[in-house]
């Protein structure tokens, strides 16, 4: 299944097999008490859905403005941003199970979403295509939690902002790191984060921080820490505007690997690799890959070494 296909890193060698993209667009909103059912099909483009119930007031979605793709993709990694994930206001997702050959209604409990992770993307990989995405959204205060979201506000002097300000604040950040796709940035051909941010005990973040220096954190219930992605990469030496051939880091964010101009899948692997390699010789972190990888040999070598934990 193919969506906006800006989550995928596609083999050379292309896909074997039948591609579907889902098409179905529309949107409905229904009341449903003090709340807004908002049911969006999953060929909808995302950040139209998010415009749509912003420009209503409504909050749950705000945080989630400018990130590229289709509806039905979001459940699949539960997608994230500044403070706000999909399964915090997902309400369900009607999908046809392959396996069944029947349609079906998932509750988000069912979606078993973890961070960047849910039961589609991994126990279930291909086994549902996304068909429409229900989220219950309230008329209220926005999130404003993450501190680029709140220092920008500040910076800006809105004392008390609406969901319409955060999604601006969010779209003026995103634009500032290249996370908005722009065919006149040549930072924004990537796949956005390439990797995710690995979770490390308080002991090891210790460990981090008397290495490369004072290690950003996020603290966790039960006692472990998020440890930012990109601040691992550029303190194991690949800098913002790293280069190597057709490929490289953007300029404005280390965790965006872009293709600087032909630049092959193989060549996207090649550079992820050297980078996972060399943050675990530096830190003894490994990290996970973010994307999703189509087409490949299942044990093909570079793919199984950025999927190993
Ligand atoms: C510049 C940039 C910035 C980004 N920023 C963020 C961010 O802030 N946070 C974040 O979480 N992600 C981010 N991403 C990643 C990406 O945008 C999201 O993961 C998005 O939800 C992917 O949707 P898509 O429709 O493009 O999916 P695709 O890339 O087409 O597909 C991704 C996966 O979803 C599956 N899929 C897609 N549609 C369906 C369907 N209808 N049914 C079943 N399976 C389906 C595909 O088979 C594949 O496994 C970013 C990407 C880019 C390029």
């Amino acid at each position: 299944m193919l969506g906006g296909g800006s989550n995928l890193v596609i083999a050379d060698e292309g896909i074997d097999g039948l591609v579907l993209q889902m098409g179905a667009r529309g949107v409905e909103l229904v009341a449903d008490g003090a709340a807004t059912l908002v049911q969006a099909r999953a060929g909808e483009p995302w950040d139209e859905v998010v415009a749509a119930t912003v420009a209503r007031g409504l909050a749950g979605l705000e945080c989630l403005s400018g990130i590229p793709g289709s509806v039905g993709g979001t459940p699949i990694q539960n997608v994230g941003a500044y403070g706000q994930e999909v399964s915090n206001t997902l309400e369900a997702v009607a999908v046809f199970d392959r396996q069944t050959g029947r349609p079906a209604v998932l509750s988000a409990a069912e979606c078993r979403f973890g961070y960047r992770m849910s039961r589609f993307k991994r126990d279930d990989a291909n086994r549902f295509i996304v068909c429409d995405v229900t989220f219950r959204l309230r008329p209220g205060p926005p999130t404003v939690t993450y501190p680029d979201v709140v220092a920008h506000l500040e910076r800006a002097g809105v004392a008390s902002p609406d969901v319409a300000a955060v999604r601006e604040a969010v779209l003026a950040i995103r634009r500032r790191k290249g996370m908005v796709l722009d065919a006149a940035d040549p930072d924004t051909r990537s796949v956005g984060s390439f990797f995710m941010n690995p979770v490390v005990s308080a002991r090891d973040h210790a460990r981090l921080t008397s290495a490369a220096g004072p290690a950003p954190s996020f603290a966790l219930p039960g006692g472990d820490v998020k440890v930012p992605a990109a601040w691992l990469i550029e303190h194991a030496g690949f800098p913002r505007g790293f280069a190597s051939g057709p490929v490289g880091l953007s300029s404005k964010h280390p965790l965006a690997i872009v293709n600087r101009g032909g630049a092959s899948a193989r060549d996207v692997l090649a550079l992820a690799v050297r980078i996972k390699q060399q943050v675990a010789d530096t830190f003894g972190v490994r990290l996970r890959p973010e994307p999703v990888f189509a087409g490949f040999d299942g044990d093909d070598r570079d793919v199984r070494y950025l999927c190993e934990a």
